[in-house]
């Protein structure tokens, strides 16, 4: 089947003063449609440059990518930004202070022409309800909510256009504990009603455990591993990988027996 997204030898390349930044070195993967890929690294190696190309907003330096099998242009055409969204790690940079929730909202569903016009302020109410607000919050300003509410309508804006494709960058990184948990939950809920597709990026290995189908590893910029989940924690093939899960809090007698078996071998191997 043909994968929802295909990224092909993709390379990122920034000019900071005369000196030289590859952010990302050849990266190839698929992500199929209605699965969730885990994207996970260190700050610094290139999580967030390929969100930016995957939406569009940066060009690629080298290589390509497709949607549904289709090229996507650094241009994207309506159809193709209406179907790729992305949730940012603080949904205040994304939403606009001045402008109420419902107005928020209200612009997405215009933008891309979703539904009559007269039925558009009905469906705000319903977005709201479906990421788990009341639909009176819709005249509240971004300001006035908690961070788990404000991420919540940064959800509900990336599905009012019924995207296909939705990256999640650092999603629930700001949130507190027991907020992260009911977000992931919903997420999930989201995901499987709707059909969705998601590329969540995050440097959370316990985030990942719960929510990927499976887990792509960078380090400076480059795709060092990309497994399922199961198989990326029961045997990670590569030693940064090893590291990077050695690194999580761990739960559980078996989860503690592998981080001290990797443990011993980065011990052994130094
Ligand atoms: P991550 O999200 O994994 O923390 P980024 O994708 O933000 O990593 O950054 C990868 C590398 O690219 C870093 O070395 C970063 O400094 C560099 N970089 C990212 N964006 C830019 C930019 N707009 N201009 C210059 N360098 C950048
Ligand atoms: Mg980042």
């Amino acid at each position: 089947m043909t994968p929802l997204l295909s990224i092909a030898s993709v390379s990122k390349e920034f000019s900071v003063g005369r000196r030289k930044v590859l952010a990302l070195s050849e990266v190839s993967f698929d992500v199929a449609q209605g699965e969730c890929l885990a994207i996970v690294g260190e700050s610094g190696s290139g999580k967030s440059t390929i969100a930016n190309l995957i939406l569009g907003l940066y060009a690629p330096s080298g290589g390509s990518l497709s949607f549904k099998g289709e090229a996507l242009p650094a241009k994207r055409s309506l159809r193709h930004r209406r179907a790729i969204q992305l949730v940012q790690q603080n949904p205040l940079s994304s939403l606009n202070p001045r402008r109420s929730i419902g107005a928020s909202l209200r612009l997405a569903l215009d933008v891309h022409a979703i539904g009559e016009r007269s039925e558009r302020n009905r469906r705000v109410g319903e977005l709201l309800e479906e990421v788990g607000l009341p639909a009176g919050f819709a005249s509240r300003s971004p300001a006035a909510l908690s961070g788990g509410q404000r991420q919540r309508v940064a959800i509900a804006r990336a599905l009012a256009c019924q995207s296909e494709l939705v990256v999640l960058d650092e999603p629930t990184s700001a949130l507190d504990v027991l907020v992260q948990a009911r977000v992931l939950h919903l997420l999930e809920a989201l995901r499987r009603k709707r059909g969705l597709t998601y590329i969540f990026i995050t440097h959370d290995l316990s985030v990942v455990r719960n929510i990927a189908d499976r887990v792509a590893v960078f380090e400076k910029g480059r795709l060092m591993e990309i497994a399922g989940t199961q198989a990326i924690f029961a045997n990670p093939q590569h030693p940064y990988t090893r590291r990077l899960i050695g690194a999580v809090p761990v739960v559980g007698r078996d989860e503690l027996a592998l981080r001290d078996r990797i443990l011993e071998q980065e011990n052994g191997n130094a």
